[in-house]
């Protein structure tokens, strides 16, 4: 099992694995629950879950009597694994995606409750690595004071450590010989130093990370003093500050940070929401509902794809792709591209998100108590 898997990399490696028939299993279990759930418990929460996706493999449409013993037995694969391999970690969530006809067994762990999925196609359905993908390098936050600083990311709610920098600082009695002054100007040099340093180790670290977001830690005069001497690329990611002590528990910090990235989220979609609201409003820059989504998408003229947290778990609108040059469409029997037959079928939701990643088009998913007139399900803001 993967423990720390790049997101984006998975899902451009699984795009790329295809089955003949639709035999490739993606399943979403949940592994979340009291932290003293006994094994067996688990095991037979798993046994009953598998149990009832091989039960829906019945009312399946489009599979042949082979096509679902593949899958059942895939199913028991699962299953399988779960009981004599899987070692529980702080995971919350396990993604599979089966087929033995191609060789496929794939397991990703990951820390935040994705909601419960069983798919069947020719090819992984990837909706929920994509969903996660949006919100995948996470925020940097830099606990810093005069001697120390820490230096963790929080992604899929968990904080882990990157660097510590430490820095020795004068002997604070003040030394016999020097005057006052003097011997201020070496503790300033010597806090300068340690910042600086802080600050270049920032810099390495958002370069491996590439976080999306930026919290500034520790008392206020270092924090102006740090975000001072950061590098621009750093500080135009720089979302808030907290105002905390170095010595803070590192649960404590990983609450607080949780807490306030959830809350600055929360502010970004409701200002984007107000961008597309705009963009509906005054000009011809937005978009809404899955139909004109998709045919902008198919033009490349998209900039943020907008859509609702719950459209992900209960649209279920079927479309088409060409299986020549790859357009999506809502309806019709002849690709409007190229004029091949359209024939492969899809889940218009999950190939929307797909081609807004292979794109480069920024996805939002939205919380679905922040009101807004313009978001029921899927809109967009094209771009200018
Ligand atoms: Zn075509």
């Amino acid at each position: 099992m993967k423990k720390d898997f790049s997101i984006k990399e998975t899902a451009e490696k699984l795009s790329r694995h295809s089955c003949d028939r639709p035999r490739v299993v993606s399943f979403v279990l949940g592994v979340e629950g009291d932290e003293f759930i006994g094994k067996n418990q688990l095991r037979m929460d798993v046994s009953n879950t598998v149990r009832q996706a091989q039960a829906h493999v019945e009312d399946i449409i489009g599979l042949e009597t082979a096509d679902r013993k593949a899958v059942v037995s895939d199913l028991d694969l699962i299953a399988k694994w779960m009981d004599t391999q899987y070692i529980r970690g702080k995971e919350k969530s396990l993604l599979f995606f089966v087929c033995s006809e191609i060789g496929l067994f794939e397991v990703l762990p990951v820390n935040e409750s994705v909601s419960h999925t069983f798919e069947v196609g020719r090819s992984p359905n990837l909706v929920a690595l994509e969903a996660l993908a949006t919100k995948a390098h996470g925020t940097g936050i830099i606990l810093v004071n005069k001697e120390i600083a820490r230096i963790y990311t929080f992604r899929f709610n968990e904080l882990r450590i990157d660097r510590v920098v430490e820095d020795e600082v004068p002997n604070k009695h003040h030394k016999g010989g020097w005057s006052q002054m003097r011997y201020q100007r070496h503790v300033e040099d010597h806090v300068y130093r340690h910042l600086s340093r802080a600050s270049n180790v920032t810099s390495h670290v958002l370069d491996v990370r590439k976080w999306d977001s930026v919290l500034i830690a520790g008392p206020e005069e270092v924090r102006t003093m740090f975000t001072g001497l950061l590098h621009p690329y750093v500080t135009q990611r720089i979302v808030g500050d907290l105002s905390l002590s170095v010595d803070i528990a590192e649960s404590e910090l990983e609450r607080i940070v949780s807490k306030s990235v959830e809350r600055l989220n929360r502010e970004s979609d409701q200002k984007l929401l107000w961008d597309l609201e705009r963009a509906i409003d005054q000009s011809d820059s937005g978009v809404q509902g899955i139909e004109d989504a998709t045919r902008d998408m198919r033009d490349s003229r998209l900039e943020v794809l907008f859509v609702r947290d719950h459209t992900l778990r209960d649209m279920d609108v079927q479309g088409y792709r060409c299986h020549e040059c790859g357009y999506l469409a809502t309806s019709g029997q002849r690709c409007q591209n190229c004029g091949a037959d359209l024939e492969e079928h899809v889940e218009l939701m999950g190939a929307l998100m797909q081609e807004a990643f292979r794109r480069g088009c920024k996805v939002q998913i939205v919380a679905d108590d922040i009101p807004s007139w313009a978001l029921k399900d899927v809109a967009a803001i094209r771009r200018y």
